[in-house]
């Protein structure tokens, strides 16, 4: 039984985590400063495991590498997106993600776009992009450290989305509980970190000059379209060259029918069914699964949201 996986995921302590993954998701958490939970995932010892069918027991990283039909036999070799659930219980340091031709030249890397779905219930904010138009600009006011006229602070609520392309200076703050889709990459270059000192009082390491290598002003037009059909609502959140995220609400019932070799999902809000292959499986929030080329056609049944993320390579 191969046509829907649903996976564990791993968790990561972060001096900035918070316990919302065990309040609001219910998950055994480590401690009560978790801070990400690498829901869907190949890379390596953060690799999610797969709870049910004939993959029982087994990493994603194998399933993916030695049943690649499943996948539709794709181009790349290692999974190519992330899916993460971050809870900020304080601000995150200001970073930026290099694009693939940096990422390449100088980590052997992919590079690293992401995008935040926010679940937070409370009004919180980001660090999204910058104040000023010009690179230049942007450089002089980092050397002259005047933080506060280049780096743009948008506030936040359950259900916005923010596209965060490589390039963008960004940064999740206090209160944020998000959902995080990004390509695989673990390059971060670290800008600013509010001065702050760990324990024993050393600064946090900066990668200023990288930073300003990566950094790129691009337009932030967000085009959310809403699409409505019977008992489904979509929203398209994004369809860019790495990924396509969906936002679906579905009220009672929905027959859908797949036309792409696999997808992920995670299920945000209600609860419900989902039927494969002639087999009923239970949907709860906090769950994550992918359907396999083993699926043409899968009805959902419930008063649920899912984010659903498909990857282009
Ligand atoms: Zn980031």
């Amino acid at each position: 039984m191969k046509d829907i996986l649903f996976l564990e995921g791993k968790f990561q302590e972060k001096i900035w985590g918070g316990n919302k993954l065990k309040t609001i998701y219910g998950f055994d958490i480590p401690s009560e400063k978790t801070g990400e939970y690498w829901a869907i995932s190949d890379m390596d010892e953060m690799s999610s495991t797969i709870l049910n069918g004939s993959y029982k027991a087994k990493s994603l990283q194998e399933v993916y590498r030695d049943d690649r039909e499943l996948f539709g036999n794709p181009k790349s070799q290692t999974f190519p997106l992330l899916v993460k659930i971050i809870d900020a219980s304080d601000d995150l340091s200001i970073q930026v993600h290099p694009d693939d031709k940096m990422a390449k030249e100088l980590e052997d890397s992919r590079g690293k776009t992401e995008c935040w779905y926010i679940l937070n219930e409370d009004v919180s904010s980001i660090i999204y992009g910058l104040k000023v138009d010009s690179k230049q600009e942007a450089i002089k006011l980092i050397d002259q450290r005047r933080w506060k006229d280049l780096l743009k602070e948008v506030k936040t609520h359950k259900g916005d989305f923010f596209l965060v392309k490589a390039g963008t200076v960004h940064a999740i703050k206090k209160g944020s509980l998000i959902l995080e889709i990004q390509q695989a990459s673990d390059i971060t270059y670290r800008l600013y970190d509010y001065d702050r000192k760990d324990k024993f009082g050393k600064l946090r390491e900066l990668h200023l000059e990288k930073s300003k290598q990566a950094i790129k002003i691009l337009p932030n037009n967000q085009n959310i379209d809403l699409i409505k059909d019977g008992n489904l609502t979509m929203r398209i959140l994004t369809d860019n060259e790495y990924f396509k995220v969906i936002e679906k609400t579905i009220n009672s019932s929905y027959d859908f029918s797949k036309e792409i070799p696999y997808s992920l999902f995670a299920v945000i809000e209600g609860s419900g069914d989902i039927s494969v292959n002639d087999k009923a499986y239970k949907l709860n929030k906090g769950d994550f699964f992918i359907l396999t080329t083993k699926v043409n056609e899968y009805k959902i049944e419930g008063d649920l949201t899912l984010v659903e993320s498909i990857a282009k390579d």
